[in-house]
C-alpha cells in the first residue's frame, strides 16, 4: 500500500498552465505521485500522514538548473575579481579535491538547497584530478542521502593553458578519456523513467576550457545515448572577447556551428546575447539556466531574461557554484531574477508569478521534465514545498506568492521529494546538519592547507 499524505488548510500556487491558485486548499499525495489538488477541505482518504498547512503556502518544489556542488568548500575566496581572475585564483585550489572532499561539499550544498525549497537539482562537475577517485559517484551518493532528485552533469575540460585555454594543464583530461568516462557514467547511472531520481547529462565546461572536438564528440555521444547537453555560455564580456579573438564570432555563434543548439541543450548564464542568438534559441528550444545571484557576485552583467521569456526560450533558475554564490539558497533566485529583470527592463519586465514559474516549471522544462515535475497537478511526482508565511517576517504581507518571492526567505514547514519528507519544521531530516557543518569546515581547512 502506498503511503498517503494529506496537506490541508494552506494557500496553494499550483503553477499549472492556467496559473490555478487556491486561497485555502489541499493536496493529497499517494506514494510518490500527486493524487488530488483543489480548493477547501481534502477528500476523505482514510489513514494518512497529515500535514497542517495553516499559515503556509504550498508550491511546487524549486528546480535548480545550474550548480557546482564541490565549490561548497571553496566559498569566500577571490571575492572582488572578474570571472577569469576568479578562475585563475581557484583552479589551483580545486586541483586538490578528491571524492571524499566532493562527498562532504556536495552534502553541505545539497542540504542548503533542500532547506531553501529545492527538490530537484542539477550539478555540473568538471574537475577530475588524476588521483581524485570518482567525484561523480561521490556526489550521487550524497544526493541519494540528502534525498533530492538529481541531474548531475559529467563535465570536462581538455584545453589547458599551453594550448590557449584558461585552466592549468594538469587540470585537463584527454579527449578519449573524457568520452569513455562520459559513456560509462550514462550507462551506469542514467535513468530515463518518469519517476527517475537520477539522470545524467554531458557538459564540457565552457568555450574557453574545451576544444571544439570535445564539444562535437560530446554532442554526438549525448544524442546517441539520449541524454541532455549543458555548458556555460556568454557569461562575461571577457568570454565574448576570447571567442572573438579565438574563433572570430560570438560564443552563441560558435556553439551553434558545433551543433549545440536544440531542445536537448541548456546553457548556464547566457548573459551577453544579441537578438539573433535569442531568436535562434527560441526557434530551436534551447534552454537557459539564469543565475542572477552569481552573475551579480561576479559582476558579469544582467541577463536579458525578460526578452528570453518573451521570445519563448525555456528559462530556469540556478544558484551556480557556491564559490560565486556563498548562500547557495534556491529561494533567493526568483527574487533576484525579478529584481534584475526590472532594473534592466522596468516595472513590467517580470511579475512575481513569472519569477515563481521560472523557479519551478521553467526549470522542469529546461531539464526535460515538464511532464513529471514543476507544477502541482494530478499524476505528477510529489515534489512539494510548504512555506511558513505566518511568522513575524511575513505575516501581513498581502498575497502569499508576493510574500514568498519578495519577502525574506521563509522557513519550510515541509519539503517532500518524490513523496518523501526531506525537511520538516525548518529542519533537514535526512542528514544531521551540525555534523555536516563540522565536516565541511574540516574539508575546507584541509583543502586550503593542501594548496599551501
Ligand atoms: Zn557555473
Amino acid at each position: 500500500m502506498d503511503q498517503v499524505t494529506v496537506i490541508a488548510d494552506c494557500a496553494v500556487a499550483t503553477v499549472d498552465p492556467h496559473g490555478t491558485e487556491y486561497g485555502r486548499g489541499h493536496v493529497v499525495v499517494r506514494g510518490n505521485r500527486i493524487d488530488a489538488v483543489g480548493a477547501g477541505d481534502p477528500p476523505e482518504v482514510g489513514s494518512a500522514r497529515r500535514i497542517d498547512g495553516r499559515g503556509c503556502l504550498l508550491t511546487p518544489g524549486l528546480v535548480n538548473t545550474h550548480q557546482h556542488l564541490y565549490q561548497w568548500i571553496t566559498r569566500g575566496l577571490a571575492t572582488d575579481h572578474t570571472l577569469f581572475e576568479w578562475l585563475g585564483k581557484l583552479y589551483p585550489l580545486w586541483a586538490g579535491i578528491d571524492e571524499d572532499a566532493v562527498r562532504v561539499a556536495a552534502t553541505g550544498a545539497l542540504a542548503a538547497l533542500a532547506a531553501s525549497g529545492c527538490t530537484t537539482t542539477t550539478d555540473h562537475h568538471y574537475v577530475f584530478p588524476r588521483d581524485g577517485g570518482d567525484p561523480l559517484a561521490a556526489e550521487i551518493t550524497a544526493a541519494a542521502r540528502v534525498g533530492l532528485r538529481f541531474h548531475p552533469c559529467r563535465g570536462s575540460m581538455d584545453l589547458g593553458a599551453s594550448a590557449g585555454g584558461l585552466p592549468p594543464d594538469h587540470l585537463v583530461e584527454r579527449l578519449d578519456d573524457i568520452l569513455a568516462a562520459s559513456a560509462e557514467a550514462v550507462a551506469r547511472w542514467h535513468d530515463p523513467s518518469f519517476d527517475a531520481m537520477l539522470r545524467i547529462a554531458l557538459a564540457p565546461c565552457s568555450p574557453f576550457s574545451v576544444t571544439p572536438d570535445l564539444l562535437r564528440e560530446s554532442a554526438a555521444l549525448a544524442r546517441a545515448t539520449g541524454v541532455r547537453l549543458h555548458t556555460h555560455l556568454a557569461e562575461t564580456a571577457d568570454e565574448q572577447d576570447y571567442c572573438a579573438s579565438a574563433f572570430g564570432c560570438t560564443p552563441a555563434q560558435y556553439m551553434q556551428r558545433l551543433g549545440w543548439f536544440g531542445p536537448d541543450v541548456w546553457y548556464a548564464h547566457a548573459v551577453h546575447l544579441d537578438d539573433d542568438a535569442i531568436d535562434a534559441m527560441a526557434e530551436t528550444g534551447t534552454g537557459v539556466a539564469h543565475c542572477p545571484t552569481s552573475n551579480a557576485r561576479l559582476g558579469a552583467g544582467v541577463a536579458r531574461t525578460a526578452d528570453l521569456v518573451r521570445a519563448g526560450v525555456p528559462v530556469g533558475l540556478g544558484v551556480d557554484g557556491a564559490a560565486s554564490n556563498e548562500a547557495g539558497s534556491m529561494i533567493e533566485e526568483p527574487r533576484h531574477a525579478l529584481l534584475w529583470a526590472r532594473n534592466r527592463g522596468g516595472p513590467h519586465a517580470m511579475t512575481v508569478r513569472t519569477a515563481l514559474e521560472l523557479a519551478t516549471m521553467g526549470g522542469a522544462r529546461v531539464l526535460g521534465r515538464a511532464a513529471e515535475i514543476g507544477s502541482i497537478e494530478v499524476g505528477k511526482l510529489a515534489d512539494l514545498a510548504l512555506w511558513r508565511l505566518d511568522t513575524a517576517a511575513h505575516a501581513g504581507i498581502e498575497d502569499p506568492v508576493t510574500a514568498l518571492v519578495l519577502g525574506s526567505a521563509p522557513p519550510l514547514a515541509a519539503l517532500l521529494v518524490n513523496g518523501r519528507e526531506v525537511v520538516r519544521d525548518g529542519e533537514v531530516r535526512t542528514v544531521d546538519t551540525d555534523v555536516v557543518a563540522a565536516e565541511v569546515a574540516r574539508a575546507q581547512a584541509a583543502l586550503l592547507a593542501k594548496a599551501g
